[in-house]
């Protein structure tokens, strides 16, 4: 089947090549030339595991494709999937749905006139954005055969392939239209063949499924956080309660390991776009209203935490920031708890070096005034305290003794409970965690541990 997919970013470009290994014929197109150029010179503008494999793979059998233009591939698609970004509005949290409106003109233009074409909308849109895509369309191209879906995609950074690949289930919200479902279930058939489930909806449901889905995910760490809180005034420790509750299959392990807090592309945007649409239809979501509220202060809390491990100055003080994307293996910084804290810090009066393993060029572009280094060891160099913002792989066996020896202080702040206090500490520094309880010792004994190791 040949597939067309407007905007490649992570979703467009993912899900093309996916698309791709599946055995479709796909063309990703965007506005972005460089990129364009970029793709078709082999090289991967964002960074995700194993994309570059996909793409090469797929590039060199002529299954996968990319384009500026539009008209040639739209015209010969049996499916067209909408997938540009769907920011948070300026001003008011409503989804910035530009992208998308001026992508269907152009597509709507370019339809085949002579059979049925799937507009497929993969974008996260607020509920009823497919009725007027579908207005839109039928308005530019009055008689013209075409289908508006709604397919949100699940798939997370990092991992984007995989999800892409084995999803937990596909949703299709399409109106009534058998040909359109059939078009559909031919693009994922490889997947009925592992026995993923796919759930057809009415568009409009399927919209609000990617919105309610994210608002709960978002919901169940702001909730896992607040337990963080509560067990650092309590002396108990927030991980055990995480699996004390996690196996109970009501409640389920995963999105419950406390941190600073969600950030990332889609979590933020998407609660206040569902709180907005909710507000505008009298029907209020209280719960992820309160959710965006606490996960914003918290943010910004995650400096004040850092203020009190240095002892509660931090003027004049270096801070080392490890970690800056939202999370691992990706370079997105949209969104990055890491942004706020590195605010707060410099506020805080604080000298912040920062490094990343991906993410580098990405925050250069939204974050100012940071020292930034080549790794985690000349980052922490002369540095008062260490921050571990990002769960790399490489900062989860860092060399203490090393770091110890190259920071004026060794204190660790460990944002995401990577290690263990007692292993932290034998290493001579101060540590700091996330909700696991039980007080640090006194600074002045563990400086004298250091002063012994560095002996
Ligand atoms: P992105 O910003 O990485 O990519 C969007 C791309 O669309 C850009 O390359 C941009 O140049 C291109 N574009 C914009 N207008 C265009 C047009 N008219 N024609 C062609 N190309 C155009 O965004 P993303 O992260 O891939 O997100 C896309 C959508 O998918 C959003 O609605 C997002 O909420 C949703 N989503 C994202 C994720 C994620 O993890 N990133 C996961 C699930 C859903």
């Amino acid at each position: 089947m040949k597939i067309a997919i407007i905007g490649s970013g992570y979703v467009g470009l993912v899900s093309g090549a996916c698309l791709a290994d599946f055995g479709h014929e796909v063309t990703c197109i965007d506005i972005n030339a460089e990129r364009i150029e970029k793709l078709r010179a082999g090289e991967i503008p964002i960074y995700e595991p194993g994309l570059d494999e996909l793409v090469a793979r797929n590039t060199r059998f002529k299954r996968l494709s990319f384009s500026t233009e539009l008209e040639g591939p739209v015209h010969d698609a049996e499916a067209v999937f909408i997938a540009v970004g769907t920011p948070s509005r300026r001003g008011d949290g409503h989804a910035d749905l530009t992208y998308v409106y001026r992508a269907v003109r152009d597509v709507a233009a370019a339809l085949n006139p002579d059979r049925l074409t799937v507009v497929v909308d993969k974008s996260t849109v607020p509920v009823g954005t497919g009725d007027e895509v579908e207005w839109i369309i039928r308005e530019e191209r009055p008689g013209v055969p075409f289908a508006v879906v709604s397919n949100p995609e699940f798939l997370r950074e990092g991992a984007a392939i995989a999800d892409f690949k084995r999803p937990d289930r596909i949703v299709v919200g399409v109106e009534d239209d058998e040909d359109a479902r059939e078009i559909m279930r031919e693009v994922y058939r490889p997947l009925f063949l592992n026995e993923t489930p796919i759930l057809f909806t009415r568009r409009r449901t399927a919209e609000l499924i990617k919105y309610a889905g994210n608002a709960f995910l978002a919901m169940k760490i702001t909730f896992i956080n607040e337990i963080a809180d509560l067990c650092e005034r309590l002396d108990a420790d927030v991980q055990d309660v995480a699996l004390g509750i996690g196996l109970d299959g009501r409640i389920g392990k995963k999105f419950l390991h406390a941190g600073p807090g969600y950030g990332g592309s889609c979590f933020p945007k998407d609660t206040l776009a569902l709180i907005k649409t909710a507000q505008d239809h009298e029907s209020p979501v209280r719960l992820i209203e309160t959710t965006v509220a606490i996960n914003d202060q918290r943010k910004r809390a995650m400096s004040r935490k850092v203020v009190q491990a240095a002892g509660g100055d931090l003027r004049g003080k270096t801070v080392a920031v490890l970690g800056l994307t939202f999370k691992p293996n990706t370079d997105d910084m949209r969104d990055s708890p890491a942004i706020s804290l590195i605010q707060g810090l410099q506020d805080a009066g604080a000298l912040v070096r920062g490094f990343d393993p991906e993410g580098m060029e990405e925050a250069l572009k939204v974050i100012d005034g940071v020292e930034y280094c080549t790794d985690a060891y000349e980052t922490v160099g002369g540095a008062d305290v260490a921050v571990i913002v990002t769960e790399w792989d490489q900062f989860r066996a860092l060399d203490f003794d090393r770091m110890g020896k190259a920071m004026r202080d060794p204190v660790l702040v460990d944002l995401r409970n990577i290690y263990t206090r007692a292993d932290v500490e034998a290493r001579g520094f101060r540590y700091v965690d996330v909700g696991r309880g039980r007080q640090t010792p006194p600074p002045a004994m563990v400086r004298e541990n250091v002063l012994r190791l560095r002996a």
